[in-house]
């Protein structure tokens, strides 16, 4: 077991009308580890990402950050959303922009760091997603996989104390899969804190310190990844694992 709990989920509930989408979650994310969190399509693992960030609001039960509850005024808000950096399967990079102002817009906004500093800490994390040469592009000049990679220097770039990333490699073509979970890896190598919905087994068998499964909005199992991989708690799980290869 790692660190502290620094996500902590108490009987989260949310609907999207009659329909429950999130059943009495409960986890917690502890600093430095590595949560993957798998499961079919629709049952609910980008509404609870997006519910730690306060991107969807929770119908009950509590979500607190750092034992702060999520969003409780405005002001929390936007430090926890500092606090808690997120990747998406869409690299949402801002088109109009070069790579290297893509990274220090936030911090020039909202951290106030200079702008020379900001440009010296920008390329720190290109050279870390090996894109320095890249700085002065725009968007549209990446492949995918160079912009997902530039997504998740974006996001380091405000200096998160833990990262969640929803299906960062989903949109991908299949060659360019490996060199984005290749930093990942790297970051959760360097004592990340992560939480990563993903379909990529062989990279949870890897890279989890744990494996959640959700079925129908809740978390039907939870293990270390060689038991959850080895010794598959159901028959369910087993299917879901061999449909992913
Ligand atoms: P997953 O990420 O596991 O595929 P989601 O959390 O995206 O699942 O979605 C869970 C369920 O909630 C799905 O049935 C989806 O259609 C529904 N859902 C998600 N977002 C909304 C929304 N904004 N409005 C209505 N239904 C939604
Ligand atoms: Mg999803």
């Amino acid at each position: 077991m790692k660190g502290r709990p620094y996500i902590v989920v108490d009987r989260v509930c949310k609907s999207f009308g009659p329909q429950p989408v999130l059943r009495e979650v409960s986890t917690q994310f502890r600093t430095g580890e590595v949560s993957v969190i798998i499961g079919a399509s629709g049952s609910g693992k980008s509404t609870l990402l997006r519910a730690i960030n306060r991107l969807e609001p929770h119908d009950s039960g509590s979500i607190t950050i750092d034992g702060v509850p999520v969003g409780s005024d405005e002001a929390t808000l936007q430090r926890q959303r500092i606090a808690v950096g997120m990747v998406f399967q869409q690299f949402n990079l801002f088109g109009h922009m070069t790579v290297l102002d893509n990274l220090t817009l936030a911090p020039r906004r909202i951290h106030k760091t200079p702008r020379g500093e900001a440009n010296v800490q920008a390329m720190a994390l290109l050279r870390r997603v090996g894109l320095q040469e890249h700085a002065a592009r725009y968007p549209w000049q990446l492949s995918g996989g160079q912009q997902q990679r530039v997504a998740i220097a974006r996001a380091l770039a405000m200096r998160p104390q833990v990262m969640l990333f929803d299906e960062p490699t989903s949109a991908l073509d299949p060659e360019m899969v490996q060199e984005v979970l290749d930093v990942m890896r790297e970051l959760a190598r360097a004592g990340m804190t992560m939480v990563i919905v993903t379909h990529e087994m062989g990279f949870a068998r890897e890279v989890a310190d744990r494996v959640l499964f959700f079925d129908q909005g809740r978390i039907a199992h939870e293990a270390p990844p060689a038991e959850f991989f080895g010794q598959p708690a159901s028959e369910r799980i087993r299917a879901f694992i061999g449909r992913m290869g």
